[in-house]
């Protein structure tokens, strides 16, 4: 395994893989990693002659008072997970090697600033802006979020070049966003989106659960039980998406959650509501409990 740190290396090393007519996959992540991007890992390296791992917390998909000092950078454990899932390679740049002249203050300034959507770093100007389906659901709390999301895709796809990339279904919207932008732009990438792995109550995996307690951890498996729930009932003919809705909100709210952000019933292409539920339904919700702010869905396909 080979740790990359330059840009320019990185898109030397995929050339020549090109070249010798090897294919390449790719999973983008802030690292943190946990049994979900395992999972996704394992996927890209048994379907492609390389695997690239990309560790890059990512400061223009943070908002001002996120957590993008606090996110965990555990990079020693990283590199022995990447390791045992076999990965050939570890893109982990620095801010300044994906946007020149954004140069990021040492983590120990107290007097730092996150590069925020926004800032206009000297030797970086371009992002990408899809609109719409940007700013419904976890766009509507974290504005500038998707486009530094489908900004920094971007960016990786033309370093890695990889033949597939791996999503995870955990972050729905983040899939819709990135396929969509694929489309858009004319990317020449099969994307692959892998199941949600769960802890055994449920709980999403996130890099985020660090911030619960272990109480908060045992509350949040209310979560997946509320879209179990949910998938029940609609199985059992409950047509009514704002039925639906209410019933989830009132078992979350049994744990007295910090805040429910959403939970809605979407269409899984456009993410816009529905009302009277039929087809594919994406059900989707962002729920805070103590500190950390979780996200999940499920999709419920009638026939
Ligand atoms: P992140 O490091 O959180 O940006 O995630 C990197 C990739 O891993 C994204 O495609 C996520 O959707 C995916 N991922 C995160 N958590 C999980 C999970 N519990 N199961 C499957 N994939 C996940």
């Amino acid at each position: 395994m080979r740790i990359i740190h330059s840009v320019k290396q990185m898109q030397n090393f995929s050339q020549r893989a090109h070249q010798a007519g090897k294919t390449i996959g790719f999973v983008p992540t802030m690292g943190a990693l946990h049994a979900g991007h395992a999972s996704l890992l394992r996927k890209c390296q048994q379907e492609n002659d390389i695997s690239v791992l990309s560790i890059f917390v990512n400061p223009a998909q943070f908002g001002p008072n996120e957590d993008f000092h606090k996110y965990p950078r555990p990079v020693k454990k990283d590199v022995l997970l990447a390791k045992k899932e076999k990965v050939d390679i570890i893109l982990n740049p620095s801010v300044d090697q994906m946007y020149p002249g954004a140069e990021m203050p040492s983590l120990k300034n107290k007097a730092k600033k996150a590069f925020q959507p926004g800032l206009r770093p000297t030797g970086y100007l371009t992002s990408v802006h899809l609109g719409e389906i940007t700013e419904r659901l976890c766009g509507k709390s974290r504005p500038g979020h998707f486009d530094g999301v489908a900004t920094v895709v971007a960016k990786l796809l033309n370093i890695v070049s990889p033949d597939t990339l791996y999503l995870g279904e955990k972050d729905a919207q983040q899939v819709v966003v990135l396929k969509r932008m694929i489309q858009d732009l004319n990317f020449s990438v099969n994307v692959k989106v892998c199941p949600t792995i769960r802890e055994l109550n449920g709980l999403a995996l996130s890099s985020r659960n660090q911030y619960l307690t272990d109480e908060q951890r045992r509350q949040s498996s209310v979560l997946y039980q509320a879209l179990q729930m949910a998938r029940k009932a609609i199985k059992a003919g409950e047509r009514s998406a704002a039925k639906i809705e209410r019933m989830m909100a009132a078992h979350i709210r049994r744990v007295k959650p910090t805040a429910i952000e959403y939970i809605h019933c979407v269409h899984p292409q456009t993410l816009s509501p529905m009302k009277a539920l039929t087809g594919t339904i994406l059900i989707v919700l962002a729920v805070k409990i103590g500190n950390a702010r979780l996200i999940d869905n499920i999709t419920v396909t009638l026939r």
